[in-house]
């Protein structure tokens, strides 16, 4: 079996100490892929430098501007997004990560610039032909309703998915996959552990977000991407799915992603 981190953030300087022994360790454990959304135009060479350097793990970098990354930012950023994404459209597999924060909304009153961001990010996705990584924290409503304004014609992943299975369904429908990570080792995490139990396995792909979203157990503790084979064993037990069956489907469902890249 193989597996894909379809979410972590193993740029961030926090993992440079351990960075060579975490990837060795997660090719020994068959994580042979990371997927690494970019949060701040701060970190977009940086990534692009990691993910060119030879690795024992593929390492597959986005561009993007996450909504908490927003203050000191303005629009000269998306402009500068673009022209970074033009220049790197072949390395890079996903636009993100972007999206809405209900929570940071209400901290630094930037309700109206995270929308701002976030769609100028959809339509720039759009027009490059790359899926997109989004970023969803109580605001599945507006981001439904902004995806129907302006779909996202080559799909994506709606990352740390949890919600229920109507709200998980309207996204499969309009084309999205959805990133299953540690939120599914929370017992008070019912409403999600239920829909991912029953929804379509062709819509699931596996994530740790690391350095945050610890699984249970090991909250306040940095989380690696090591912790996907705990998010893999939880969801085996939620599925009746054998798990070869289940790693095989996930892998291929991150293919798909990746070959709705242009
Ligand atoms: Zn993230």
């Amino acid at each position: 079996m193989q597996f894909t981190d379809s979410h972590c953030h193993i740029d961030f300087t926090e993992f440079d100490a351990e960075f060579d022994s975490l990837l060795g360790k997660c090719a020994q454990q068959h994580i042979h892929r990371l997927i690494i959304p970019a949060v701040s135009p701060h970190y977009w060479q940086r990534l692009l430098t990691t993910c060119q350097t030879s690795q024992p793990c593929q390492l597959l970098p986005c561009l993007g501007i996450h909504p908490w990354f927003l203050t000191e930012l303005n629009e000269q950023h998306l402009l500068a997004l673009s022209a970074k994404v033009a220049d790197h459209l072949n390395e890079i597999v996903a636009i993100g990560e972007m999206g809405l924060d209900g929570v940071i909304a209400e901290q630094q009153d930037n309700w109206a610039k995270q929308i701002t961001f976030f769609e100028y990010q959809l339509y720039l996705a759009n027009q490059v032909k790359k899926p997109v990584i989004i970023h969803h924290r109580r605001t599945h409503n507006e981001i439904i309703s902004l995806l129907k304004k302006t779909p996202a014609s080559c799909g994506g992943i709606i990352h740390g998915f949890s919600g229920s299975y109507q709200q998980a369904m309207t996204y499969i429908e309009m084309g999205f996959k959805l990133g299953i990570g540690g939120t599914i080792t929370y017992p008070r995490a019912q409403k999600t552990i239920k829909a991912v139990s029953k929804l379509p396995l062709s819509s699931l792909v596996l994530e740790t977000d690391a350095p945050a979203m610890p699984i249970h157990g090991e909250q306040g503790k940095h989380n690696t991407p090591l912790t996907l084979l705990t998010v893999f064993d939880t969801l085996c037990h939620l599925r009746s799915e054998p798990p070869e069956q289940l790693a095989t489907a996930l892998e291929n469902n991150i293919n798909s992603f990746l070959g709705n890249t242009g």
